[in-house]
């Protein structure tokens, strides 16, 4: 029998995984893996599990949200181990998900991976740490990793909107310089993201004609401080109808970035908060993890 590492946040998306488990391993069961089950119970819980136990499996299956994915992702890329991974998504917002095209019905989720085609997803190094859809920094970023998890469950992607437009009036900019191979920006910014997906934080679309998740790039885009409320406004509904053709927004393709800022600055990957003396590096490791996807993802436009 082939062996399955299965990681189970209980907690993810009004615990989930109480109702789903028994059909997730029977369905690995089906497909004639052995399944390891383990609950996480800390943050860096996943990590850790997956380091350790990973490469004693065949496939690492997790059940969580993006968080959890991220833990996950993490600890194969640090073992070395290139086992692939199968993700059901159980969490309140999975930004991720949505991108891959993941079913969120928990049966058929576990099916696809099951069933999948395997792909290679790249992923980024943000300094010592990991992120596979994006690292941010500025408003609606905050609302990301403040959110206690109760409200993300109970009010999904509203709570993420609400506490975003809670930030504004007291929204300030950053003096952030950021060094592309293909450019340098240098600007005050109340808003930075370096994506690989379409959705951020259930208030941002990006273009699924312009994002690939296996192309060696990532999208970098930079909202500039605006000068006055009205200023304020255009860019935000530049966000919104992802209509990025204004001075007050940047948007471009990038491989790496040195990110420089005068403060320390507080990021957000992948929805979890991430503290920086102020020096960041991104790098787009190219196909870094294979996944189980569903036929429909491997035959989309971002794959
Ligand atoms: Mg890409």
């Amino acid at each position: 029998m082939k062996k399955a590492l299965l990681i189970v946040n209980p907690k993810a998306g009004k615990s989930k995984a109480r109702t789903w488990l028994y059909q997730w391993i029977e369905t690995l069961g089906r497909a004639d893996y052995a399944v390891n089950v383990i609950m996480t119970q800390k943050p860096g819980h996943a990590t850790d599990a997956v380091y350790k136990y990973g490469k004693e499996h065949d496939l690492v299956v997790c059940a969580g949200g993006d968080g959890t994915l991220n833990e996950a992702i993490t600890g194969l890329l640090r073992s070395g181990a290139e086992v692939p991974v199968g993700y059901i998504p159980t969490g309140s917002t999975n930004d991720f998900a949505s991108t891959l095209c993941l079913s969120k019905d928990p049966r058929k989720a576990v099916r696809d991976v099951v069933k999948g085609v395997k792909k290679g997803i790249d992923v980024g190094a943000f300094n010592d740490r990991y992120f596979t859809y994006v690292a941010s920094f500025g408003i609606f970023t905050k609302a990301s990793y403040s959110t206690p998890q109760e409200s993300k469950n109970v009010l999904g992607h509203l709570a993420y909107i609400l506490e975003g437009i809670k930030d504004l009036p007291t929204t300030r900019a950053e003096h952030v310089r950021i060094v592309t191979p293909e450019k340098t920006f240098e600007d005050d910014y109340i808003f930075g993201a370096i994506a690989n997906s379409t959705s951020l934080g259930g208030v941002m679309k990006l273009d699924d004609k312009v994002v690939m998740m296996n192309d060696g790039k990532f999208e970098l885009l930079l909202v500039k401080k605006p000068g006055n409320m009205g200023d304020l406004s255009l860019s935000i509904n530049a966000i919104l109808s992802q209509n990025y053709d204004t001075d007050m927004i940047e948007f471009l393709p990038i491989e790496s970035a040195e990110i420089e800022s005068e403060n320390p600055l507080v990021w957000s990957i992948d929805g979890e908060r991430a503290d920086t003396d102020g020096h960041v590096n991104v790098k787009n490791l190219h196909c870094a993890i294979s996944m189980m996807l569903p036929t429909a993802a491997a035959d989309s436009s971002i794959l």
